[in-house]
């Protein structure tokens, strides 16, 4: 990575009103790649001023997913860093200044209108069909009608005075953009309770914090023109802006809950890995120069280039997330799949056959010869019901097993088993080849039809893993036993 020669700083600035949103995990990985990129620095900062909304849990899920993510940031609440506080909540002292400052140079003003005022004015927009904008009936107090409301006491708010232009700027992702402020109005900075609105606080924030590339979703590109009037009349340096289009779901409306998961750590609870989760999410808006789409953060922050993130939407394809899950899942480390995979099987834990009495080599036995067809970790519970419990349920193998020459070949192995030896899979793989070859020259059976049986017998399925190290995991005792309680299916 590049040595840090520059002065780019990026941040992610969520607020706590829920877990971390997978359309959040995408932003800070845009605004992480691009510092990686960059040699810059990539700050959190917790936007809790809403302190109604915002709660400790939250907080701690933005961490922990952040961090599971891979996305560690260099300055912030927890590490902290030369420009703290990072918690909005902590630096609400150090608004007021900023808007008194906008106040004696005459860029903002004290603003008595009553909420039924401002209702009202609100109301006549609506039904003179015109968008709302302030009336600026405060614009002009003088300082004696002001004294008076105060005595009153009535607590003004600040409001910026918008001046009217055309105000242009160069979105990173979308090009120039342009916007008329007449159609703004003036709006309030600091509430009358003395505490700062979202487009003041975060531009405080920014420009304190030295954010010098503000990346982050087109639900606030209408805040935007806001935020650079204030960074001008502050007479500070405007950072450059990036609007990324939004996540849909395939179905083309706003992600949401009723179409799966949408917090990360729900991800995570339903079995999706986190570096197939970022992987994923990375391809949202940016492509591989290479098209090979698997790769992890490091190469993706090395192949990255701002200026070719897609300005339009993206869509949340689960089935892709699905697929791209499986191909994780397929190429991990077994040891620690095994250790992932573990809290899934809690339904096995406490019964006879069940997970705490496999050893660990037999379960990263099991977990390498089931782990082919997994798209979820979750889905591990039913793909290997059948290496617990000393029974299987013989639903789906049923039909099989009543074929009389399945009763053959199952008696036939229990002829044969006491001469197996399972402790090794090669020897049981021989033995099954053996079976098989004696019930094609002798009973003209297919060798799928042999194994056919036997693994509905010993599995209760009719699909599954490596039937001879599904054998060699379970045992011999175990086998024999199913075996005989297929028999009487
Ligand atoms: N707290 C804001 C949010 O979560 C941050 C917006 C911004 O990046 O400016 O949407």
């Amino acid at each position: 990575m590049a040595e840090e020669v520059n002065n780019i700083r990026v941040r992610i600035a969520p607020s706590p009103s829920g877990n971390l949103h997978i359309g959040t995990a995408r932003t800070a990985l845009f605004n992480y790649l691009y510092a990686k990129k960059t040699g810059g620095k990539f700050v959190l900062r917790i936007e809790d001023t809403d302190l109604e909304r915002s709660n400790a849990e939250y907080t701690q899920n933005i961490f922990d997913s952040l961090k599971a993510l891979g996305l560690q940031w260099d300055e912030g609440p927890d590490v902290g860093g030369n420009f703290g506080p990072y918690y909005q909540s902590e630096r609400f002292d150090i608004y007021p200044k900023y808007a008194q400052m906008l106040v004696d140079k005459g860029y903002a003003y004290e603003c008595y209108c009553t909420t039924e005022e401002l209702d009202a004015e609100k109301e006549e927009a609506v039904k003179n069909h015109k968008p709302y904008v302030y009336s600026r009936k405060c614009l002009n107090l003088t300082e004696d009608e002001k004294a008076e409301l105060k005595a009153k006491g009535v607590k003004p708010s600040i409001r910026f005075r918008v001046e009217h232009k055309e105000l242009i700027f160069n979105d990173l992702v979308k090009g120039e953009l342009k916007f008329d402020t007449s159609l703004i109005g003036d709006f309030v900075i600091m509430k009358s309770n003395g505490t700062p609105t979202y487009n003041f606080a975060v531009v405080i924030d920014d420009m304190l914090m030295k954010i010098s590339h503000i990346i982050r979703g087109e639900d606030h590109i209408s805040n935007t023109p806001k935020q650079i009037l204030i960074y001008e009349a502050l007479g500070a340096e405007v950072p450059k802006f990036g609007h990324l289009g939004m996540i849909l779901a395939p179905d083309r409306s706003k992600l949401s809950k009723r179409h799966g998961a949408t917090a990360v750590s729900d991800f995570v609870k339903q079995g999706y890995l986190t570096d197939a989760l970022i992987n994923f999410v990375a391809l949202l808006g940016w492509a591989p120069s290479d098209g090979h789409e698997i790769k992890p953060v490091d190469e993706i922050a090395e192949d990255f280039r701002i200026n070719e993130i897609s300005s339009s939407n993206s869509i949340f394809e689960y089935d892709k997330l699905n697929w791209m899950n499986g191909q994780y899942i397929k190429k991990m480390d077994i040891s620690k799949l095994t250790d992932m995979i573990i809290p899934f099987l809690s339904k096995y834990n406490d019964m006879e056959y069940g997970l705490g009495q496999m050893s660990r080599a037999n379960l990263e036995k099991m977990v390498e010869i089931t782990r082919e067809p997994l798209t979820t970790l979750s889905e591990i519970e039913h793909d290997a019901a059948y290496f617990f419990g000393k029974d299987v349920d013989y639903t789906e193998g049923v039909e099989t097993l009543q074929k009389p020459e399945a009763k053959t070949v199952l008696n036939r192995v229990l002829e044969l088993i006491d001469g197996w030896d399972f402790s090794s899979d090669e020897i049981i793989h021989d033995v099954l080849a053996d079976l098989r070859s004696e019930f094609k020259e002798k009973h003209n059976m297919k060798p799928k039809e042999t194994m056919w049986a036997l693994r509905a017998a010993i599995t209760g399925r009719t699909k599954g893993a490596d039937m001879a190290k599904t054998m060699t995991i379970l045992g011999k005792d175990v086998c024999i036993h199913r075996i005989q309680k297929a028999l009487e299916v």
